[in-house]
């Protein structure tokens, strides 16, 4: 491995993957540096993937990584600590203090899911609790379900998870109330609004504050999804709130170049809402177009020395 590279891309999930085999299969220096945690490491299966319909999300990264290597790119195990300019490129550290160098950086670092602190549903998160109807809900179909309340998405979640299953449970929690249109509209698909705020998930079902349970199979919680993004600082870049409110993400344009040039970023650090297929493609695109970047730079260098 040199210390020197076209392109280093941080994190290697679908999205860095994806980007990564766009670079090597343009005959470029690539380096992936991956921490080795995609989000949905928790969850049996990867679910809506056309292709790789339920395999395992640990297996799906393990053949992106030989995929990149089939075309010569390098991949690392490792968490990227900080990222500076440096001359006409970058010069990224790793944790430890190893120092590499790269003239474009590809920030695929995912994001981080925040659930309520209610005891149990870490424990749960990825099997019987579960935040998305197209990752899980297939799963979890015909099943007792109760939405836990966590901010302005909770009931656009429910009605998604009606569709699903006919015994859903809409838990308030910390909430304020609902509005008129949003209890109608509740009420109209037959989700019963409890009141109250919950205290912990346990014993297969829900326990309030006041003592009351409600047996539950499975519980939908929406997180706050933060973009891991703090290694960006010596850039200037950083994670800033999402204008749906759902949490943080570090801006990018629609093929991925940030406010940073040289800097490209695609997948949930940028896009929150991304499943693995967009997370893939936005790693596509985004590395497609690191790598015009590059040839244009090249040609100019040529045509300037051709005069
Ligand atoms: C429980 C759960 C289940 C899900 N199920 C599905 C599903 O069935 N179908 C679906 O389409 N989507 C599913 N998703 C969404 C899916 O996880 C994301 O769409 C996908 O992981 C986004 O890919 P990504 O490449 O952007 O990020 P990730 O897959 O999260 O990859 C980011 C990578 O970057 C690494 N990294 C982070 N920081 C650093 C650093 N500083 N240095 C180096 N490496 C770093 C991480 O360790 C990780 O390996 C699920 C999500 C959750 C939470």
């Amino acid at each position: 491995m040199t210390d020197a590279y076209e392109v280093i891309v941080i994190g290697g999930g679908a999205a860095g993957l994806s980007g990564a085999l766009m670079l090597a299969r343009s005959r470029r220096r690539v380096l992936v540096i991956d921490a080795g945690q995609p989000r949905n490491a928790p969850a049996d299966g990867v679910h809506g993937l056309l292709g790789r319909e339920g395999m395992s999300p640990l297996d799906l990264v393990a053949h992106g990584r030989e995929e990149v290597r089939g075309y010569g790119g390098e991949i690392v195990d490792g968490e990227v600590a900080s990222a500076v300019r440096d001359g006409d490129g970058f010069a990224v550290e790793m944790a430890g203090g190893r120092r590499i160098r790269a003239g474009r950086l590809l920030v695929t670092t995912g994001l981080v899911d925040e659930l309520p602190e209610v005891p149990g549903l870490r424990e749960g998160w990825g099997h019987d609790v579960v935040h998305c109807p197209y990752c899980h809900g297939w799963e979890i179909r015909d099943r007792a379900v109760g939405v836990l309340a966590t901010g302005p998405m909770s009931v656009h979640q429910a009605l998604l998870f009606r569709q699903l299953s006919d015994d859903v449970l809409f838990f308030l929690h910390r909430q304020p109330d609902l509005s008129d249109e949003q209890a109608e509209q509740l009420a109209a698909r037959g989700i019963t609004v409890v009141p109250g705020e919950v205290d912990r998930v346990a014993e297969g079902g829900v326990h309030l504050r006041s003592g009351q349970f409600f047996p539950r199979q499975a519980i939908a919680v929406a997180t706050r999804m933060v973009a891991r993004g703090g290694f960006l600082s010596g850039l200037g870049l950083k994670p800033i709130n999402h204008p749906s409110g759902m949490g943080e993400h570090v801006p990018a344009d629609a093929t991925g170049r940030t406010e940073v040039p040289g800097v490209w970023a695609a997948g949930n650090v940028t896009d929150l809402s991304a499943q693995v297929s967009a997370a893939a493609a936005q790693g596509a695109l985004a590395g497609a177009q690191i790598n015009f970047d590059l040839v244009a730079e090249e040609t100019a260098a040529a045509a300037a020395g051709r005069g």
